[in-house]
């Protein structure tokens, strides 16, 4: 089977990848890149280390490489209104520079015997003899090179991609408020003396930053970066922003169409971007990349190998998707819970924003922070209408009938056999979950769903889950 692969980003390369270990006898791989270096986009990325652990149990060797040069930090900060910051722990996150990454895929890739070219687009002639094409052509966000355009509208949403050499001790945020409108910077550490800084807002926001410029008619690389620092002065704390003209860009939400002939399949970006205020976009894409390299191998007709791992990836990317919609949206009202918090409610709001910030778990996390702000929250309550509560309430589900003896959670699976898609999934399943252990390194997993995180039928419908996963893995062989 002949393999063409268009793209060399996440998507593309681990799927080249995971087609050549699973069915390295049979399949040729081809990989094209558009660009001339795989070194020379995006900066750090924060990355699901449950999936990359997972992936590296599995026998991934990038995965390994990867997993040991991670930059880790545990809690957020948020710069509020000309009060410093302010600081939650309990909140994990791991990031990794993008080169990193794409150049231990891309070794790996090589390994296996991929063929890569880099330099020029995929063409029609490409595709012609492959019998499988795998789009990884990501999303491709719109450059905006004039914010005030008239197709510019003023909700849009628009960011753009800065670093600095500042060092953050936690995954941070920012808000700077220009004319009543808000930018957010997002900043963390992928590596030693290397900062992301992210700056987003809707249009109607950056049209206000632009009247700070020194040429207000000048082109949008020309100014960002000033202004930016300007605005973000208390968090950069005397440091700059290194790009020499970054680029403004409007984030694309949804997936491009499919090819009818069915001969191609869309992974990562391509399929789904989801918003990058959730860092889950590369591990979603790494995923595609491995489940669709079982799926091929599994199913002796691409065909058939594409509708199956359509069918399975949906159901994970469809949840991701609800989460990254989730943050964006607070995210574009930040205005109102920006007019009416204090910096420590803003920042647990942030913190919860995609809901899945459960009860227990933020107690656990932070039990004096928890304390502080239900406290708040129930003085708040009597004047504010549920539904129009300026920050995301904790759950107060509290009425869920307990688990009957012997069905659905707490269960426990044990992991350490699972083959690479199967891992996969069981992520996106213990995502869903409060209480787990981690996915490698440990001889079961258990999960088990506390009362007021999941209703009843959903842990139910979690258990089945796990099980249907287990029981398929041990059809293929003994644990
Ligand atoms: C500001 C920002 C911050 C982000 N932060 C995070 C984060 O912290 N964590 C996280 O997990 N995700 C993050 N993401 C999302 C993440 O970057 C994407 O989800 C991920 O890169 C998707 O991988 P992909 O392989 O699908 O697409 P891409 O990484 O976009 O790769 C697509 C590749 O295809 C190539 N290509 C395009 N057209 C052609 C063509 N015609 N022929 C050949 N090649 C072509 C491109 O050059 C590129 O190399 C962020 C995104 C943005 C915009």
């Amino acid at each position: 089977m002949k393999c063409i692969v268009l793209g060399a980003g996440p998507a593309g390369l681990a799927a080249a990848v995971a087609i050549r270990r699973r069915s390295a006898r049979s399949a040729a791989v081809t990989v094209v890149e558009r660009r001339k270096s795989l070194h020379d986009e995006g900066f750090g990325i924060l990355l699901n280390p449950f999936v990359v652990a997972g992936h590296s149990a599995g026998g991934f060797a990038w995965a390994s490489r990867v997993f040991r040069r991670f930059v880790r930090w545990n809690g957020i900060s948020v710069f509020g209104r000309g009060q410093g910051s302010v600081t939650l722990s309990g909140h994990p996150g791991w990031a990794i520079a993008r080169s990193v990454l794409i150049s231990e895929l891309r070794a790996e890739a090589e390994s296996l015997g991929c063929e890569i070219t880099c330099g020029r687009p995929a063409a029609p002639a490409d595709l012609d003899d492959a019998d499988l094409v795998i789009d990884a052509r990501g999303a491709r966000h719109d450059r905006v090179p004039d914010v005030s355009s008239a197709l510019v509208r003023d909700s849009d949403d628009l960011f753009v991609w800065l670093s600095t050499r500042r060092a953050f001790d936690c995954l941070t945020f920012a808000f700077a408020e220009v004319d009543g409108h808000l930018l957010t910077a997002h900043a963390y550490t992928y590596r030693l003396g290397h900062s992301a800084f992210i700056v987003e807002g809707a249009a109607a926001a950056w049209r206000a930053a632009r009247r700070l410029a020194p040429d207000e008619t000048a082109p949008a690389d020309a100014w960002v970066r000033t202004v930016c620092e300007r605005l973000f002065a208390d968090v950069l704390a005397g440091h700059a922003l290194d790009d020499a003209s970054p680029t403004v860009q409007r984030f694309r939400k949804t997936g491009y169409p499919e090819d009818p002939t069915r001969k191609s399949v869309q992974v990562g970006d391509r399929a789904h971007p989801v918003h990058f205020s959730v860092g889950l976009g590369t591990s979603l894409a790494i995923e595609d990349g491995i489940v669709l390299g079982d799926h091929v191998a599994k199913c002796r007709d691409p065909r058939e190998a594409i509708v199956s791992f359509d069918e399975v990836r949906q159901v994970r990317t469809r949840r991701a998707q609800r989460l990254a919609s989730r943050s964006a949206e607070w995210l574009s009202t930040v205005t109102n819970r920006w007019n009416e918090l204090s910096t420590p409610e803003l920042a647990w709001s942030l913190a919860t924003r995609t809901g899945q910030g459960t009860a227990s778990r933020l107690k656990a996390q932070d039990g004096a922070w928890y304390e502080l702000i239900s406290a708040a929250a129930a003085r708040r309550t009597p004047t504010v209408r549920r539904d129009a509560h300026p920050w995301s309430p904790l759950p107060a589900n509290s009425s869920v009938p307990a688990p009957p003896p012997g069905g659905g959670l707490p269960l426990s699976i044990r992991p350490g056999k699972l083959d690479a898609s199967s891992r996969v999934e069981l992520v996106a399943v213990l995502e869903a979950v409060t209480e787990r252990d981690v996915l490698c390194g440990t001889r079961y997993v258990d999960l088990r769903v506390h009362s007021d995180d999941l209703d009843w039928a959903e842990g139910q419908r979690l258990a089945g889950r796990v099980g249907a996963i287990a029981a398929a893995d041990l059809e293929r062989g003994p644990w």
